[in-house]
């Protein structure tokens, strides 16, 4: 399914690195701040770095 950050502006999305499992969460509305409304969740995705192996892209996601 293809969700756009606008849409979903009042929820988070939870990434899990897939390499070692650490979690970050993000509010929509502050990822709006740097990056387009038009930009979905799995852009999102694969542009996410992890802060603790620096692994970009290899990872899930939730939103809540
Ligand atoms: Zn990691």
């Amino acid at each position: 399914m293809i969700t756009m950050l606008k849409d979903i502006v009042h929820k988070k999305i939870s990434i899990t690195c897939a390499v070692c499992k650490h979690v970050v969460a993000h509010k929509i509305a502050n990822l709006l701040l740097v990056v387009d409304e038009d930009m979905t969740t799995h852009e999102v995705r694969l542009r996410a770095t992890c802060p603790k192996c620096l692994t970009v892209g290899d990872n899930s996601y939730t939103v809540e």
